[in-house]
């Protein structure tokens, strides 16, 4: 199905929200701090069917916003815009007053609140998945210049030097009671980027203070990230469309959600062409040169937003054959939307009753093997 005929009829009347008579302000309050000087505020508007939407750009990509219940919903979709902003303003590796940037340039080796919590999260997911997600790759990506969009290939000795800084297995972090983390590395030059699981940490953040402030229906779109909580006001579950890799303009399927969080990695969401080989933005760690396997995305469902975001990187990284086995045998709760080189899809059998296909057909795939 094309994609603008899909918008019509499930997705959230954010793309339409804009067109809208009715804004007010989201609050004054709701304001990309870090910049504030240029910040515009965003908006939060009233939708047709009844909800509060606002659209976002922060953590490098657009983002929209949406909840229902009254007036209760407008003020929570406020808030939620200005804790995403905060969370932005915390993680960033480029501004200089985050601090992640301060603890990539050795600026303080301590950490509180959010910074703490998601970059616990990330040593203990890059150890569950065997260092396929690893947040110390930052390095790695500066060079391929997917940091600054001037995009070249690195020189085998330049990666090979790079790589001797990159293991999440260099960084420790130890939280006291009072939520304040100290961090150690054990090498110099180890920086830390929460780019491939920040956007999902965010969406967990943004899910729990809905529930927090009594919403019960609500989604957002955080790039490739989409969080739900619960589900539509009339009580069915929201439906979300993955994307085809090969034609975006393309939907490959739709999956129902209830209060969980669907988390997609492409190579086509961000990469560059040159002398007629394609370079995408997500890293093997093991050699420091993007991935290039037999996948072209990998979408994971989870009741974590956290999770499925470090999860799909990750599963991206392993391809086909080890990202099945990484679901099989994985203790943690989730279900995998794997499309192939070939556009051959596969969907695990915990989900695969609520996926559906316009044409064509699914593998399931079996805890068995
Ligand atoms: P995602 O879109 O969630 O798959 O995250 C991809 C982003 O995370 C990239 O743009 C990089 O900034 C960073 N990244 C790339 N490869 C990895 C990796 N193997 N582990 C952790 N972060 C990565
Ligand atoms: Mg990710």
């Amino acid at each position: 199905m094309k994609k603008m005929k899909k918008i019509s009829i499930i997705m959230l009347a954010a793309l339409t929200a804009f067109s809208m008579a009715a804004f007010s302000a989201c609050g004054s309050s709701v304001m990309h701090s870090a910049d504030s000087s240029s910040a515009e505020p965003s908006t939060v508007a009233r939708t047709d069917d009844g909800g509060y939407s606002c659209d976002v750009f922060a953590m490098d990509t657009t983002m929209n916003i949406k909840a229902y219940g009254g007036s209760k919903a407008k003020q929570a979709v406020a808030d939620a815009a200005q804790k995403i902003y905060e969370l932005d303003s915390e993680l960033s590796v480029v501004r200089k007053t985050s601090s992640v940037y301060k603890l990539n340039n050795r600026e303080t080796d301590t950490v509180d609140g959010s910074t703490a919590d998601v970059l616990s999260e990330s040593l203990r997911l890059a150890g569950a998945t065997g260092g396929a997600f690893d947040p110390t790759i930052y390095p790695i990506v500066r060079a391929w210049g997917f940091t600054t969009g001037k995009y070249k290939v690195p020189s085998d000795s330049e990666i090979a030097e790079l790589l001797t800084h990159v293991g999440y297995d260099k960084v420790s972090i130890d939280t006291g009671a009072d939520g304040v983390a100290k961090v150690t590395f054990s090498d110099d030059k180890t920086e830390l980027d929460t780019g491939a699981i920040g956007k999902g940490y965010a969406s967990q953040v943004i899910h729990d203070l809905f529930r927090d402030e009594g919403i019960d229906s609500a989604i957002a779109t955080l790039g490739g990230n989409v969080m739900t909580v619960g589900s539509k006001q009339d009580g069915s579950s929201w439906t979300v469309a993955v994307e085809d890799p090969k034609n975006t303009d393309d939907y490959a399927g739709y999956i129902t959600l209830n209060d969980e969080f669907a988390v997609t990695s492409g190579g086509y969401q961000r990469y560059f062409d040159q002398n007629g080989k394609r370079y995408i933005h997500i890293m093997d760690p093991s050699t420091g040169h993007p991935v290039d396997n037999d996948l072209s995305s990998v979408t994971i469902i989870s009741k974590s937003g956290t999770e499925a975001d470090a999860l799909s990187t990750a599963l991206y990284v392993m391809g086909l054959k080890k990202a099945e086995d990484f679901w099989r045998t994985s203790d943690m709760d989730f279900g995998i939307i794997l499309i192939d080189t070939d556009g051959k899809k596969y969907v695990s059998e915990d989900i695969a009753d609520r996926f559906s296909v316009d044409s064509g057909s699914f593998e399931t795939i079996k805890k068995q093997a």
